[in-house]
């Protein structure tokens, strides 16, 4: 078999680069040396900066960079599709091997190394939604063993609103939060640090153009209305959830951070890596008119290879390698995203261009593939055993959680989605 010949970059280390070769060319918000926030696409070990090479752009590529001004991309966003595949396209050519930008590599170029990111956009309102079936079996079962999932599970995407404020870019500490918890065996609360502090492997989207308040976005036009996809990280405080989610859902057990990957992977960018949605199981039903859409179910889901990475701050000192909690893939979710998009606005309610949602939880049904602690460990039942001899039930002050993607098929250049860090800090 002849190996696929794909086009090469000028910018050598962005062939055959573990996320970001010239077939990914996803968007984010960079800053160098405190300079003012702007946007640009990541290629290799390095970043274009879309605002020194403006005049290498015209037309709808051209509408699509002026609206990437200002250092968030909510307005690029908003035009939706047409020009950010016209950006794309001239991307294409600017970066391929024989383009004359080249030329001016020194001005337009950055090593990502010496910038910062930042949030890609101002995000209105959050949703986190729960749609891993084996995250929800996996925690049903502690709580049900035989009756893990609610009935509403197969009909309802479940999500809940979550907190816009304090969603960060990868590399933000994670201070351990503070709260209310019952100890077991007791009937009244204590406060103080958190003791079983969890993280969630996620995807995030980030919502392109939205509708008006009192209109619905149908499910055959929902997938047009994604702007791109980044890793999310629903950092969790399990004892304050325990004591806090009923009758209403997660509050303060969630809304302390959210941590994202911050360069936007396009919808584009994804498109050689959609899959037919999973057949549902037998006997489940089938989704409701509004939610099934013939093309959405024949290509509506994608196959993102998941992993969660820990380090404890020993492990640092002792340079031992990162400790893989697990891989899983994107093609647990039991909805598609545009369902979640044609479900969310299905009442009327509305989404802007920078809202984000999170799937919810994205395990697999084997050990090795489970998203959170909660289920590695049973609730806290079971430790893992880590290579400096250390053992881990939840997260403790030093321990870094790593996520990462990456999307590959044969005669394809497989692309990632860079990482998604946090360290936890003690609380304060
Ligand atoms: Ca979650």
């Amino acid at each position: 078999m002849t190996q696929p010949t794909f086009t090469r970059s000028w910018v050598a280390c962005a062939n055959g680069h573990r996320d970001f070769p010239l077939q990914n060319l996803p968007l984010g918000v960079f800053s160098i040396k405190g300079s003012a926030p702007r946007s640009g696409v990541a290629i290799g070990d390095y970043i274009l900066d879309l605002h020194a090479a403006l005049d290498a752009f015209e037309g709808e590529a051209r509408r699509a960079v002026d609206a990437t001004a200002g250092g968030q991309l909510n307005a690029f966003f908003e035009l939706g599709r047409g020009p950010r595949v016209a950006l794309r396209e001239r991307l294409l050519e600017l970066l391929a091997e024989g383009s004359q930008l080249q030329a001016r590599e020194a001005e337009v170029l950055h090593l990502a190394a010496d910038c910062q990111m930042h949030l890609p956009a101002r995000i209105n309102d959050y949703t986190d939604f729960y749609v891993g079936i084996e995250h929800a079996q996996n925690v049903g079962k502690l709580f049900r063993p035989d009756n893990p999932l609610l009935p509403n599970y197969k009909y309802v995407p479940i999500g809940y609103h979550g907190r816009a404020s304090t969603i960060r870019p990868s590399g933000t500490e994670v201070r351990r939060p503070k709260g209310q918890t019952l100890p077991a065996g007791q009937t009244e609360p204590t406060f103080g640090p958190c003791a079983r502090l969890d993280y969630e492997l996620e995807l995030g989207i980030w919502i392109g153009q939205g509708n008006a308040m009192g209109d619905s976005i149908a499910i055959g036009d929902a997938a047009e209305h994604i702007a791109g996809f980044c890793l999310l990280n629903d950092w969790s405080a399990r004892d304050i959830q325990a004591w806090e989610y009923q009758p209403l859902g997660p509050f303060l057990s969630k809304s302390f951070i959210t941590s994202i990957s911050p360069w936007v992977v396009t919808a584009e960018a994804l498109e050689p890596f959609r899959k037919p949605q999973p057949a549902r199981p037998e006997g489940d039903p089938q989704p409701l008119p509004y939610l099934l859409d013939n093309r959405d179910q024949k290509a509506g889901a994608f196959d993102i290879e998941l992993e969660v990475l820990l380090t404890t701050a020993s492990m640092r000192e002792q340079n031992l390698p990162a400790h893989r909690l697990a891989l899983s893939n994107s093609l647990h979710m039991y909805w598609t995203v545009a369902q979640l998009v044609a479900h969310h606005s299905v009442n009327g309610c509305q989404l802007q261009a920078g809202d984000l949602f999170g799937t919810g939880t994205l395990s697999g049904p084997q050990p090795g593939q489970f998203g959170s602690l909660l289920e590695i460990t049973e609730g806290g039942k079971k430790a893992i055993e880590l290579a400096s001899g250390e053992v881990r039930k939840f997260l403790e002050d030093g321990d870094e959680i790593i996520l990462r993607a990456r999307c590959s098929r044969d005669g394809f250049a497989s692309i990632g989605f860079g990482e998604c860090r946090g360290t936890v800090v003690a609380a304060r």
